[in-house]
């Protein structure tokens, strides 16, 4: 695995990290999450990412995440790079969604009883609030990180003129903001349009969600919607309608894909990882051979112009 440092920091992530968004919860099997998660520790993939509302239910994913915690990874968490987030909606009630500093300082102590740390190493602001002044959710970061609570802290799903704005802040307290955490994939490139620019001459690392579209970047939906599949689960955020759409450009990639000795979710990743402020890239995994499979787009991140081109042509047609 390489780790790539990020932006200009001391930290070092691995090109490929996990994400427990889905899979970890109590409706999912604990048996599996623990393997996925050994498997990708062994795979050298450090960094995990939660949320305060990973599940479902909210916060299962960061209680089971605990109990694998205790059982598998407590020698090793000094070797781990740990996240969670807060921002949407976590707890009914005015002080369970935005980024006031009440949300934010209460969500982060119950984030780390479900999880069972002291601390974890990076705390996001989860999405931009418009209710709030940025001040104050960076001031409550600030304090985040003076407190010893989170080591670094970072925000995710922000625009590129909020993140400038952030950025400042950050700056004038003394708190460097490590890390951006936004949507990247083929499928969706609006982090061309600026932010990945600014978060470039920022000296920001950029961590890229959702890379493979969901799994639709991948050889899952080729000949249909498997029962087991995120698409055919009426409670995930992946409609089969849009698979459905996208299928006939999922088919041209695959199959340049294949003529780059790859598969197309390899391909998809290395397409991401083949711009170097992206310090790293989130995946999901709903099994560990499906991570066995990802880690090795690692091995080919070069991309000759035409391949580049006929991508291109594939995303725009
Ligand atoms: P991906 O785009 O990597 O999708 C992962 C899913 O794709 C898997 O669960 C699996 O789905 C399928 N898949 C993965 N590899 C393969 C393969 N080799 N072959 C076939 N199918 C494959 O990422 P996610 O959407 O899961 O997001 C990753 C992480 O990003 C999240 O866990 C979370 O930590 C973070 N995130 C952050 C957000 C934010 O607002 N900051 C929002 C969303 C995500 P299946 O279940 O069908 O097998």
């Amino acid at each position: 695995m390489p780790y790539r440092r990020c932006g200009k920091s001391g930290v070092l992530l691995p090109a490929l990290s996990i994400g427990l968004w889905h899979n970890f919860g109590d409706y999912d099997n604990l048996a599996n999450a623990r393997m996925v998660l050994r498997e990708a520790f062994d795979l050298g993939i450090t960094h995990f990412d939660l949320a305060n509302n990973y599940g479902p239910p909210y916060g299962s994913a960061e209680e089971n995440f605990g109990r694998i915690m205790k059982a598998d990874f407590s020698t090793h968490r000094d070797e781990l790079f740990i996240a969670s987030k807060a921002g949407y909606d976590m707890w009914p009630g005015p002080y369970g969604v935005g980024g006031s500093r009440k949300y934010l300082m209460s969500s982060l102590d119950q984030s780390l009883q479900r999880m069972n740390l002291d601390y974890v190493d990076l705390f996001y602001h989860h999405c931009p609030d418009p209710n709030t002044p940025i001040e104050e959710t960076v001031a409550a970061l600030d304090s985040i990180v003076r407190q010893g609570k989170a080591l670094y802290v970072g925000i995710s799903n922000y625009s590129a003129d909020q993140t400038l704005a952030a950025l400042r802040m950050f700056k004038e307290l003394g708190t460097p903001c490590l890390i951006h955490q936004a949507r990247y994939s083929m499928f969706d490139r609006w982090v061309e349009e600026g932010l990945i620019d600014v978060v470039g001459q920022h000296g920001v690392g950029m961590i890229t969600f959702s890379p493979l579209a969901q799994g639709m970047l991948s050889h899952r939906y080729l000949n249909g919607i498997p029962q087991d599949s995120r698409a055919a689960d009426s409670k995930s955020y992946l409609p089969a309608e849009r698979v459905n759409e996208f299928l006939p450009k999922i088919k041209r990639l695959a199959e340049i894909a294949e003529e780059r000795g790859q598969t197309l979710s390899q391909m998809a990743l290395a397409w991401l990882l083949r711009d170097e402020r992206v310090t790293s890239v989130l995946i999901g995994a709903s099994s560990k051979e499906q991570l066995r499979e990802n880690v090795v787009a690692v091995e080919n991140l070069d991309f000759s112009e035409k391949e580049l081109n006929t991508i291109q042509q594939i995303l725009i047609d």
